[in-house]
């Protein structure tokens, strides 16, 4: 059994509410919501972050990108917009690390960032 939750949450061990799935990708509500949609969209193979990706992982990290486009249609925020955030190690604020994509949306985000 991995130690990753998110590792876990594709094993289905753990439960998510789980709103997109294919060969590559997995995406889940965030159980903590910081938006009216707040969803993390996450490669299925443990990487432990973005900084960790090479140009081996090219393809997945584009898979997970336009995985995260393909899940903010489904919401229904390609109209108004959203917000794609990938908090990287310690000051950028990363708790889980599994790379994964926040989408944030259904209401104006503000800029900067705290
Ligand atoms: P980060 O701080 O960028 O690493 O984001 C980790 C995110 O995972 C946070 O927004 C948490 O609310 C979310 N999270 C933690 N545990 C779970 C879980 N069991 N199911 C869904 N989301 C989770
Ligand atoms: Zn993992």
């Amino acid at each position: 059994m991995s130690d990753c939750l998110f590792c876990r949450i594709v094993g289905k061990e753990i439960q998510a509410k789980i709103v997109y799935e294919d060969d590559h990708t997995l995406a889940f509500d965030d159980i903590n919501p910081q938006a009216p949609v707040h969803v993390l969209v996450i490669p299925k193979r443990h990487l432990s972050s973005v900084q960790e990706m090479s140009a081996h992982d090219q393809s997945l990290l584009a898979h997970v990108f336009l995985a995260s486009t393909k899940v903010a249609t489904q919401k229904g925020l390609d109209a108004a917009g959203y917000r794609l955030v990938t908090n990287t190690g310690r000051d950028g604020g990363q708790t889980v690390f599994h790379m994964h994509v926040h989408i944030l949306g259904g209401r104006h985000m503000s800029w900067p960032p705290g």
